[in-house]
């Protein structure tokens, strides 16, 4: 078996001790005589797993029972477009961050249900940094205040988050569980699966449950979170495997000794990847100091022209996915929790010597 050191920006590495149990319990899972995947969604052996998913990610997070828990379909893409519908009361405006762009989907989703006010929009700067409390314009009463904590493809992240009277609600999914977080302050987090927690096509969200009730009669019954609440995830048949698949995870970030463990470790791998981009003007990266995200760092070289032949030799060299997004170019390394230190060590040795013959 030959495996790359994967630096995607998801779907994304997973532990590995993780694939190990999923294939050892393919065929038969526990004494079911059958695939996780071909049992029933309301199955003893399902429902167990379920519930365990549940209760582990209420252990890493500390989240109290003000809050429901939700496995949903349809990624985080599904949670722009339900957000608005179903708490935007009154037709009230809600506030949104421009950070970057997975917030700017979030915003064009938004404005088609309603009127959205665009409390902060990138900053002359354009997208390099989180805007500070006193940049920030919010709206007179609205409904909720939405940010993306940490934007994936600009590789920036909120070393603080913003204060609203309005509810917060936050996009976590190139985020969640790689660092201690007060869930206490958010209405809404959510996350679509595929970076930290699992495979794709599944999103978690945490739900403050005064907030249910907002949801108009208007909206679609499925696109109520009310009923997903109430359904305990199972209104209809969930993604099963995917469930699974976040439960292995999070037992493997409870073994680790949970977010706080992870979070030192993110730290530093972030700390080697900076500290090597700062090290030299061969390197550069775009964001602001106080805003680079531990999850997904992204820089350039100098001399543009060399990042093709980087990335190449990259490759060659088993470093895979450090080509930045397609619409902004350059570099980056996706260092979610799955991705182990010794691939950026690799990485960062690869740097040192690609800097020694090409600068
Ligand atoms: N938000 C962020 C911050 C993301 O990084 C992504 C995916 N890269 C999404 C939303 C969209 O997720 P999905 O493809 O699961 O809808």
């Amino acid at each position: 078996m030959s495996r790359i050191h994967n630096f995607g920006a998801g779907p994304a590495a997973l532990p590995l001790p993780v694939l190990e149990k999923a294939r050892e319990e393919l065929l038969e899972f526990g004494g079911a005589g059958a695939s996780i995947m071909e049992l029933s969604h309301r199955s003893v052996e399902f429902s167990r797993v379920c519930s365990a998913a549940e209760q582990n990610i209420r252990r890493l997070m500390n989240i109290s029972n003000d809050y429901a828990v939700l496995f949903m379909h349809g990624g985080a893409s599904s949670q722009f477009a339900l957000i608005p519908l179903n708490f935007r009361i009154g037709g009230r405006a809600a506030d949104y961050i421009h950070t970057g762009h997975w917030s700017a989907k979030a915003i064009k989703e938004a404005g088609v249900s309603g009127p959205v006010n665009i409390a902060w929009n990138g900053g002359p700067e354009h997208y390099v940094r989180v805007p500070s409390q006193d940049e920030i314009e919010l709206g007179h009463d609205a409904a909720y205040l939405h940010i993306c904590s940490n934007e994936t493809i600009e590789g920036l992240y909120y070393p603080v988050f913003p204060e609203s009277d309005a509810p917060l609600v936050a996009d976590m999914s190139s985020e969640i569980m790689s660092r201690a977080i007060d869930v206490n302050r958010f209405g809404i987090i959510y996350a679509g699966a595929q970076k930290n927690i699992g495979p794709s096509g599944l999103a978690l969200v945490i739900i403050h449950k005064t907030l249910l009730d907002r949801c108009p009669e208007t909206v679609q019954v499925f696109h109520r979170y009310r009923t997903h609440v109430t359904g305990s995830s199972l209104y209809n048949t969930p993604n099963t495997w995917g469930i699974y698949m976040v439960e292995l995870v999070t037992d493997w970030l409870l073994e680790l000794g949970g977010v706080a463990s992870i979070e030192a470790i993110n730290q530093r791998k972030a700390s080697l990847l900076y500290d090597m981009l700062d090290s030299s003007d061969f390197w550069r990266t775009p964001v602001r100091k106080q805003c680079r995200s531990i999850m997904n760092v992204v820089w350039r070289i100098h001399d543009e022209e060399l990042e093709p032949q980087f990335l190449k030799e990259a490759r060659s060299a088993d470093l895979a996915g450090l080509k930045g997004h397609r619409s902004v170019g350059g570099l980056r390394a996706s260092i979610y929790n799955a991705c182990p230190l010794e691939s950026i060590e690799l990485l960062v040795s690869f740097m040192r010597d690609f800097e020694s013959r090409n600068g």
